[in-house]
């Protein structure tokens, strides 16, 4: 007979637009998942569909206050991540990713069963002067500027994973996952995808900051998705990091076009000043991905869009 032995999974921000989507493809996969979550950034409307589900709990808490579990394999997602709700509390941004990684990592040292991933970001490569990015740039982030709290954060956050494994031979992963879009993004969450198709839908004008030249590059999150299950499966010696994204890189102003084109919305394009820091170009090098994961996206641009459209014509009854 097949054992019925679930493995445990916890996801910290698993209320959050990517931690919702990891807790529902972990319960499809057959594990018991424990969602922790301190609702800034994190929407229970994300998780309110799995809560009848008695392999899913729910624990509201700060990932930075001290919290154990016995898990097997842990999703370290929990932090701020768009840069209006960052930058708003960045002091918390900080805590959330330094003390909750250090949290996390004591889990997996008194655990040494238990895997955990953790959530960097292409972020770490700050403005790139190094175009694609490739896991060995070591990036150009300013360490004073107002993006630095979640850039410097999660680059402090990939260090104690080096450290911890290292010192204690924990088993991590890390993965840096570049723009992820889909289904549940907050409506007022201040990113390009989300802003502009809620202005499109919304017959508002489309608010592009700077010319609209600098780039970045699309995953749909089941792509992105895929990846984190495989990655969690790679050897033990395999810690990373790894870029996680699309490396089709488009403008943003080529955004707002496709957005406006596929709303069929009549809104027009308005400049905004460029926000401090705001990088010109970004697109990962998944070539470690293809290797170690066998895996590169698959969803085009166009299709998750039309699924994101579908999902805030729902959000905002249009
Ligand atoms: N952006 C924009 N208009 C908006 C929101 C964002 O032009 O209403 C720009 C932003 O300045 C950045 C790009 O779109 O250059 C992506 O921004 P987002 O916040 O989605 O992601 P991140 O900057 O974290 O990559």
């Amino acid at each position: 007979m097949p054992s019925m032995i679930r493995r445990r999974a916890l996801v910290t921000g698993g209320a959050g637009f990517i931690g919702s989507h990891v807790c529902e493809r972990l319960l499809k996969e057959n594990y018991e998942v424990i969602c922790l979550d301190n609702f800034y950034s994190g929407n229970k409307e994300n998780i309110r569909h799995l809560l009848q589900n008695t392999h899913f709990e729910v624990v509201r808490q700060d990932i930075a206050d001290p919290y154990f579990a016995e898990v097997d394999v842990i999703y370290n997602f929990a932090c701020a991540a768009s840069p209006i709700h960052y930058q708003k509390h960045p002091i918390q941004t900080l805590r959330a990713s330094v003390s909750g990684a250090i949290n996390m990592l004591e889990i997996v040292r008194h655990r040494p069963e238990t895997i955990m991933l953790q959530a960097s970001t292409s972020e770490v490569y700050g403005d790139p002067k190094v175009h694609p990015q490739r896991e060995d740039y070591l990036g150009n982030v300013n360490s004073l500027g107002p993006r630095a709290c979640y850039d410097e954060g999660k680059r402090c956050a990939e260090t104690l994973c080096y450290d911890y494994h290292r010192q204690y031979d924990v088993q991590v992963k890390i993965a840096r996952i570049f723009n992820t879009y889909g289904p549940r993004m907050l409506p007022h969450d201040g990113r390009a995808v989300s802003n502009f198709i809620v202005q499109a839908l919304k017959g508002e004008d489309i608010t592009i900051y700077g010319d609209g030249s600098q780039t970045r590059s699309f995953c749909f999150h089941t792509d992105t998705i895929n990846a984190f299950l495989k990655l969690v499966e790679t050897p033990a010696d395999f810690i990373g990091p790894i870029n996680i994204g699309n490396p089709h890189e488009i403008t943003i102003g080529e955004l707002a076009e496709s957005i406006i084109r596929l709303t069929g919305s009549k809104s027009k394009l308005i400049k905004m000043p460029l926000p401090q820091d705001d990088p010109t170009r970004r697109c990962p090098d998944i070539t470690l991905a293809k290797k170690q994961l066998q895996w590169e996206p698959k969803v085009p641009l166009e299709e998750g869009l039309k699924e994101t459209i579908a999902y805030f014509k729902l959000v905002l009854g249009s």
